[in-house]
């Protein structure tokens, strides 16, 4: 059996006369060199910028290349404070890698063909548990499974939005979401804000729009959180006017001081559209989110979600059942926001001394992410710009605009979740050092 395994993985080779070895690196297979397609001057160019589709053209998309384009520059000696995803050391390799060998040892060929359509039935059981824990009520059959909460977007934002539909978000909010919205054709609104959450008297006044798309336990990116009643009253507001709440929970599970947030909206109100993720908590990778919807529209979601990619990796998402299964995520959460809350803390003291004291930020209690609030001299792209040729990432405040002409919280977003406490420090001095130049310039 060895004999085979090794002359199936390329690590024999064999010389007549000479008798067979083991190689120390498998044969190298020789890539076949491509070659260019047909070049366009031996035809008429396809006028291919005159036909993408309108939906396709929305300014979401031009903003999220941006930050695409932000991010590849960041790699290397920058300090980058944009990466909305753990750092490489707060992944849980090992044991997700012990759960994955046993999947394919024990589950075998089950778990790869595709799955089922609203999910694996034994990871919407964890899942539905999970909920219940965090004071969100669920049954497994209400859970669907779906390929990042950004896919959980995409079908709810395709199954409630027609052309020129009114979508209200948070003034400033997730550009994945500004993209979504703006790709199916919504018209997307920005509601301004007090210090418990969304103007209710703005709403009002503005009355009933398709969708309301809300971070309650913290904006990305103000990281500003809404408060109990606050919601409560956000949900009289939504029943009298029939407007649906969608509730994207990205930061569920990752407290960094203990308190536990607000009941859930969805905890409020059965027909609240609950989103959330695995991927702030867990592993990006797996691309596993979940949703909560009204029981008639489950259906229309499924199909959606269905016809869009015939399912998440049943592979992944039965290695993820495994992981919960055995208990891994209380201790991994333990991990992550013990280090998260050092990384916030070591943040916010390097800000205190480093930056001028005209600008403000507050420590949030949960997530990653941290706002900056700046005086009107200093100009969330000028400070970028500075801060990205002195050595540390930021993202403007401007990204997040939801209302270009009604405008927003001025600002930038740091992600501190990604980098070290010390190389935090380092940033907070290279941006105190871009504020001072930009300011005094
Ligand atoms: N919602 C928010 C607020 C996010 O920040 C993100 C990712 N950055 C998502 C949803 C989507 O994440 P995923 O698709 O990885 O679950």
């Amino acid at each position: 059996r060895a004999y085979t395994e090794l002359e199936r993985s390329g690590f024999l080779s064999s010389t007549v006369g000479r008798g067979t070895f083991v190689r120390a690196q498998p044969a190298a297979v020789a890539l076949p060199v491509g070659r260019a397609p047909v070049s366009s001057a031996e035809r008429a160019p396809i006028p291919w910028s005159s036909m993408i589709s309108e939906r396709a053209r929305t300014e979401g998309f031009a903003r999220v290349a941006r930050v695409q384009r932000i991010a590849r520059v960041g790699r290397g000696e920058l300090v980058n404070l944009t990466k909305m995803e753990p750092g490489p050391d707060l992944l849980p390799d090992e044991l997700f890698r012990r759960c994955l060998e046993h999947v394919m040892r024990t589950t075998g060929t089950r778990a790869l063909g595709y799955a089922p359509h609203e999910g694996v039935p034994r990871l919407r059981e964890r899942i539905a548990a999970d909920l219940v824990r965090q004071g969100v009520p669920a049954r497994a059959d209400d859970v669907l499974v779906t390929s990042g909460s950004q896919q959980g977007l995409d079908v709810v934002a395709r199954a409630l939005v027609d052309p020129g539909d009114v979508v209200i978000s948070q003034a400033a909010t997730y550009t994945g979401a500004i993209q979504i919205f703006g790709a199916n054709g919504a018209r997307l609104m920005g509601v301004p804000a007090d210090a418990e959450g969304p103007d209710m008297a703005w709403l009002r006044h503005a009355g009933r729009a398709k969708a309301l798309y809300l971070m309650p336990n913290s904006c990305n990116p103000t990281g500003e959180c809404i408060s109990g009643p606050r919601r409560e009253a956000l949900i009289a507001w939504a029943r009298e006017t029939g407007t649906a709440v969608i509730e994207d929970d990205f930061v569920a599970d990752l407290e960094l001081d203990g308190a536990a947030p607000p009941p859930a909206m969805r905890a409020l109100d059965g027909d609240v559209i609950y989103l959330s993720t695995f991927s702030k908590k867990l592993i990006p990778a797996l691309r596993i989110g979940f949703l909560l919807c009204p029981p008639s529209l489950a259906p229309q979601l499924v199909a959606l979600k269905h016809a869009t990619d015939l399912g998440t990796s049943g592979l992944l998402q039965h290695a993820l059942a495994e992981f919960l299964e055995r208990g891994y995520l209380a201790a991994h959460l333990n991990r992550i926001r013990g280090q998260y809350r050092e990384r916030r803390d070591a943040l916010c003291v390097a800000l205190k001394k480093y930056l001028p004291p005209s600008v403000r930020f507050r420590a949030p209690t949960r997530g990653t992410t941290m706002w900056i609030e700046l005086p009107d001299d200093l100009d969330p792209e000028a400070v970028f710009e500075e801060a990205r040729r002195r050595g540390v990432l930021v993202s403007p405040g401007t990204l997040y605009r939801v209302d270009r002409a009604v405008g927003g919280p001025s600002g930038l977003r740091l992600v501190f979740g990604g980098e070290s406490p010390a190389r935090l420090v380092e940033g907070a001095k290279r941006l105190g050092a871009a504020m001072d130049a930009v300011s005094v310039g």
